[in-house]
């Protein structure tokens, strides 16, 4: 089968040649049909020191995916052969406590599907049943290969109570722009959303435009009280990963104001704790999703009207990947998505 690897210790990905996965009697194997391009696995193409730490070479990449059964493991009864499906990234152990307890996302060896086990980016993917999420017809082949991202949002926007709330989104990424579509389909007052690059703003205002758009070299504090907030947002969402942006949060929050963090700093850096302190403002990290009531919210919500299509801004196919990887690395664009 055709499957896109990461061949040598270098930047790039190759298509290549590659047996189809051998599936253990608890696997499925799921025919590819669509696959979402994510911040991951630009760090592969590019072989930042990240990737080059965490991923053995070679290694097909990719855990953004969507299709149908092709083969089940002989253990497996509750799935049929045909049956659309998409599924967890995360591919967990079941020794820990929190695994024991029933607190899957929080299992301490949980390896990644397209990260240190083989992905999705190919015509079949091996993924353990346990993983498996069948999805409802609402949910077309292309929404679904973006359910991984859509989970992180959904965990993150999900995190606390937002109902009568007003929200502050640093980060118009595809995942920051998402979280506000589901922060305002959960109920949310004013969602206010930052970046400094104006077409993901843009894009964040085709995807949901209730929200507010603010470019971080705007006043923040100005928009706000226009939005007749006295105080300050109730509750953040760290979507970026930029240091700035979590002093602008701390900044912008009421006293007890809560943060969800789930964008990933490159390296450790100074953040004003006695601040954070003294407002008595809660964070609290974000990671993956939860399994499995985060995929069973986030479909919930699909099923009942929340609508982050436009986030999806190109599709290519698969063999195109590399003009594919070049415009996701450009920035600007939203989710892309790879057809197998
Ligand atoms: P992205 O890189 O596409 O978007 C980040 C956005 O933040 C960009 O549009 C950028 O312009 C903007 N930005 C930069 N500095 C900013 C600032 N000071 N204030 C406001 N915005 C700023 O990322 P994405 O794919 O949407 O993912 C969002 C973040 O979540 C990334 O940091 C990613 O690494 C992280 N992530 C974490 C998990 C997890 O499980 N915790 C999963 C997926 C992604
Ligand atoms: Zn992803």
């Amino acid at each position: 089968m055709k499957a896109l690897v990461k061949a040598k210790s270098e930047p790039g990905l190759w298509m290549q040649d590659v047996p189809v996965p051998q599936i253990g009697p608890d696997d499925v194997l799921v025919k590819v049909a669509k696959t979402g391009i994510c911040g991951t696995d630009l760090h592969i193409y590019k072989w930042d020191q990240w990737a080059q730490g965490a991923v053995p070479v070679p290694m097909t990449v990719g855990h953004e995916y969507s299709g149908t059964i092709a083969e089940l493991g002989t253990n497996v009864t509750h799935l049929k052969v045909g049956q659309r499906v998409s599924g967890e990234g995360h591919v967990i152990g079941f020794k820990s406590r929190a695994s024991r307890a029933g607190r899957f996302h929080l299992d301490p060896e949980t390896k990644g599907v397209g990260v240190n086990l083989p992905g999705a980016f190919a015509e079949y993917v091996k993924i353990p049943a346990f993983n498996i999420v069948p999805l409802p017809d609402a949910v077309d082949d292309e929404l679904a290969a973006i359910l991984d991202p859509l989970g992180n949002a959904v965990h993150t926007a999900l995190a606390f109570d937002l109902v009568g709330e007003d929200v502050l989104i640093t980060g118009a990424g595809p995942i920051g722009i998402m979280s506000a579509a589901v922060a305002k389909h959960v109920g949310a007052r004013h969602v206010v959303i930052t970046d400094p690059n104006d077409h993901r703003l843009e894009l964040a205002r085709k995807t949901e435009p209730s929200v507010v758009t603010v470019n971080t070299s705007e006043d923040l504090r100005a928009v706000a009280e226009s939005l007749g907030m006295k105080e300050g947002f109730d509750v953040g969402f760290e979507m970026s990963g930029a240091p700035a942006a979590m002093a602008t949060l701390t900044d912008q929050l009421v006293m007890g104001g809560k943060i969800a963090m789930l964008g990933l700093p490159a390296k450790p850096f100074e953040y004003d704790f006695a601040k954070m302190v003294l407002k008595m403002i809660t964070i609290k990290g974000i990671y993956g999703r939860e399994m499995f009531e985060t995929w069973h919210k986030m479909l919930a919500m699909l099923q009942s009207g929340l609508d982050i299509r436009p986030v999806i801004t190109n599709r290519f196919a698969a063999r195109d990947f590399d003009t594919a990887f070049k415009s996701a690395i450009q920035g600007g664009a939203g989710k892309i998505v790879l057809e197998w």
